[in-house]
C-alpha cells in the first residue's frame, strides 16, 4: 500500500502502524494459545417457526472468553483466524462441537437442526466434504440435522466450484443456506442454480424495516422470490414485535433474533428449550 502512494511515503515506519502491527501479532499469538487453552465456547441462538412458535433449530456462534480482555466478538478474531489459517482447526472444532451438541439434544428428545457458519477459507479446503462426512459419522448426527451456512460472497467467489461442492454436500444429506442474503452480489440466475435450501435475510434489512420503506419492499421481494423458488427463509436480527409481525404476515418461515433470544450457552439453551416446550399448547 505504501508503495502505491509514491516513493516518499514512510507510512510503514510510523509508530502508530508499528503499534497496530504489534497488536495484531499479539492477538494472533493469543488466538493460537486460546485454542490450546480452551477459551473458545460455542453459543447457540434459537430459530423459531413463525407459525407454531416452536424452536426448530439454532445457529452455532463462536465466542472467545479471553482471560484478561473478556469476551471478544467473532467480528474481531474470525478475520484474523481466516488470515492465519487458524480458521481451519477452529472451524473444524466448531462443527464437531455443534454436531455433538445437536446429537445430545436429539437423544434427549429435541430434534433440532444446527446451523454452522463456514468461512471462505474453510469452504475452499479441498477435503471439506470428506471432513464433514467424517464429523457426521463420528458424532452419529443425522445429516439432515446439520445446516451449513455460506455467505453469498463465498458462494459467488468461484461459482463452478461452489456448484460442485454444494452438490457433494447435498449428496451427504445436509441442509445448505445462504447467509447475509441481500448484501452480496449473487445474480438471480445463479441463485436458482445453487442447490441451497434456505436463504437468510440479512439483519440490516430487518432492522430498518419500519424506518425505510425501500427495505420493507426488498424483504417482501426476497420472500416472494424465495417462495417461487421453493426456498426456505430465515430472517435474522429480529428485535421488535412489529418486525416479527411484518415477517409472519408475509409468510416468512423462521425468525432468529434478540426478540426471542440472544445466543446462549448450551446449558442456557437447554433450559430455554424445556421452558418453551412446556409453555406451548399441546397438539390435539
Ligand atoms: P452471522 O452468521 O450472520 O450471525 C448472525 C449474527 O447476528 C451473530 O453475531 C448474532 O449474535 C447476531 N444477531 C442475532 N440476532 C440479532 C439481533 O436481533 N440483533 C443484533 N444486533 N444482532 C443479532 P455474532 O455472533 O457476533 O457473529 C458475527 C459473525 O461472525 C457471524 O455472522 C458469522 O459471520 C461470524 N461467525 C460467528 N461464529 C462463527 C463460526 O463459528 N465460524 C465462522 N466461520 N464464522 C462465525
Ligand atoms: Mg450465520
Ligand atoms: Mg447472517
Ligand atoms: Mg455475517
Amino acid at each position: 500500500k505504501a508503495k502505491q502512494r509514491g516513493r516518499n511515503c514512510y507510512e510503514m515506519f510510523t509508530p502508530q502502524l508499528a503499534t497496530q502491527a504489534q497488536e495484531t501479532l499479539q492477538l494472533e499469538t493469543s488466538l493460537r494459545k486460546a485454542f490450546v487453552n480452551h477459551e473458545f465456547v460455542v453459543y447457540y441462538q434459537p430459530q423459531v417457526d413463525t407459525v407454531t412458535g416452536q424452536i426448530i433449530g439454532m445457529e452455532a456462534l463462536i465466542r472467545w472468553h479471553h482471560p484478561e480482555l473478556g469476551m471478544i466478538p467473532p467480528s474481531e478474531f474470525i478475520p484474523l483466524a481466516e488470515e492465519t489459517g487458524l480458521i481451519i482447526p477452529l472451524g473444524d472444532w466448531v462443527l464437531r462441537t455443534a454436531c455433538q451438541q445437536a446429537q445430545l439434544w436429539y437423544k434427549k428428545g429435541h430434534r433440532l437442526r444446527v446451523a454452522v457458519n463456514l468461512s471462505l477459507r474453510q469452504f475452499q479446503q479441498a477435503n471439506l466434504v470428506e471432513d464433514i462426512e467424517k464429523i457426521l459419522t463420528e458424532t452419529h448426527l443425522d445429516p439432515q440435522l446439520l445446516e451449513l451456512e455460506i455467505t453469498e460472497s463465498v458462494a459467488m467467489s468461484d461459482l463452478a466450484r461452489t456448484m460442485q461442492v454444494l452438490q457433494a454436500l447435498k449428496r451427504l444429506g445436509v441442509h445448505l443456506s445462504l447467509d447475509d442474503f441481500g448484501t452480496g452480489y449473487s445474480s438471480l440466475s445463479s441463485l436458482s442454480l445453487l442447490p441451497v435450501d434456505t436463504v437468510k435475510i440479512d439483519k440490516s434489512f430487518i432492522q430498518t424495516l419500519q424506518a425505510d420503506p425501500r427495505n420493507a419492499a426488498i424483504v417482501e421481494t426476497i420472500l416472494h422470490m424465495a417462495r417461487n423458488l421453493q426456498l426456505h427463509v430465515v430472517a435474522e436480527g429480529v428485535e421488535e414485535p412489529q418486525q416479527q409481525q411484518f415477517l409472519t404476515e408475509r409468510h416468512c418461515h423462521t425468525v432468529q433474533g434478540y426478540l426471542f433470544s440472544k445466543p446462549l450457552t448450551a446449558q442456557d439453551f437447554e433450559s430455554l428449550l424445556v421452558q418453551a416446550n412446556a409453555a406451548l399448547p399441546r397438539a390435539a
